[in-house]
């Protein structure tokens, strides 16, 4: 069997690597596991990875590239004796300590046994499932108008979606648009009553519905978008420079079905003002337990309380 560690972090963005970087202040020796690259969007490094511009991460005043600051979290947990590990998790058993967790075949033995866990694994916007999306992202196309609506002072942009977040991230870009387009699938809105009428009552708002969009138009930047209607099939061009992706977010977290205790949309429930699972020794922080902030601050921040609560648990023990 082997040794147990006394914290395996799994997941390696923000949350992850802030609980690294306390856990190994700490003298935990943590060990992260930090997840492999793969076609279906995961990443080490998490969703910042696939940003470019972050001007809204304390302590920068210029702004940083989201991969630059996610390399700089990780040398500075491995400056304190974080263990990397380039590998994904393919199984996890909760059920006694030290838990087990396996990184490949999982039979057998587990690769790894730790007295404690902070899970981290993240979220995943969903996304349209275009060919060229992936190239144009940070170039016009976003998943978060917190993050980029300022870049689009004054353009003309489109927001897909008709649920919450696309009528919040709709009714927040016209702070900065000259007008934003929701374009929805259907001729009527899955979103609550309140955040509808704040979208229609909007003037800079307009709808385009029963709508998808096909393809981006653009090199370097987005130029336009195609769009297809759901009844006619018939297609055209809407030109925007900016297209903001709200058709929801999936949480990471089918590895821990039947363990952690999870909301019915998979993300999952810590004890309030905690990260604390319902597995004693389990923690959880960041976007994987975040249905509502999203942010890497906020993940960082949760990061570091899971740090200081699994090294105050397994001190307890
Ligand atoms: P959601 O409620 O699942 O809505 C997703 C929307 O995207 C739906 O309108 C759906 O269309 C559309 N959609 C899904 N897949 C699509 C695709 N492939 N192509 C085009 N359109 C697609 O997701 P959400 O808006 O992110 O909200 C998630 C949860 O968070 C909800 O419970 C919501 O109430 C909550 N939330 C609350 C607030 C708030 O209260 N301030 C803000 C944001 C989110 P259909 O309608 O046709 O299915």
């Amino acid at each position: 069997m082997s040794e147990a560690h006394e914290v395996v972090i799994i997941g390696s963005g923000p949350a992850g690597l802030t609980a690294a970087i306390y856990s190994a202040r700490a003298n935990l020796n943590p060990v992260v596991i930090e997840g492999e690259p793969s076609s279906t969007g995961d990443q080490p490094g998490g969703q910042l990875m696939i940003t470019t511009d972050v001007e809204n991460y304390p302590g920068f005043p210029n702004g940083v590239l989201g991969p630059d600051l996610m390399r700089d979290f990780r040398s500075q947990a491995e400056r304190f004796g974080a263990q990397m590990v380039t590998d994904k998790v393919t199984k996890v058993d909760f059920s006694a300590r030290p838990f087990g967790i396996w990184t490949g075949n999982t039979d057998g033995e587990p690769d790894y046994r730790s007295e404690a866990v902070i899970v981290s694994t993240g979220a995943q916007s969903i996304m349209l499932g275009l060919e060229v999306e992936e190239r144009m992202v940070g170039r016009g196309l976003s998943t978060c108008a917190t993050c980029d609506g300022f870049f689009f002072r004054d353009h003309e942009i489109a927001v897909v979606g008709g649920g919450d977040s696309a009528m919040e991230e709709a009714t927040f870009l016209t702070k900065f648009a000259s007008k934003v387009t929701i374009i929805h699938r259907r001729d009527q809105l899955r979103a609550s009553r309140i955040m509808q009428e704040r979208a229609l009552a909007n003037e800079k708002i307009e709808f385009l519905w029963n709508h998808v969009v096909t393809d981006l138009h653009g090199e370097e930047k987005l130029e336009g978008v195609r769009v297809q209607n759901t009844q006619t099939d018939e297609e055209s061009n809407l030109d925007v420079t900016g297209l903001f992706i709200a058709i929801g977010h999936t949480p990471n977290t089918a590895l821990f079905a039947g363990q952690l205790d999870m909301k019915e949309s998979g993300y999952l429930i810590t004890a309030p003002d905690s990260t604390r699972t319902n597995v004693e020794g389990v923690f959880a922080c960041g976007d994987v337990k975040d249905d509502y902030y999203r942010q890497a601050v906020t993940a960082a921040g949760s990061g570091c309380m899971a740090a200081i609560e699994a090294e105050r648990w397994l001190e307890a023990q």
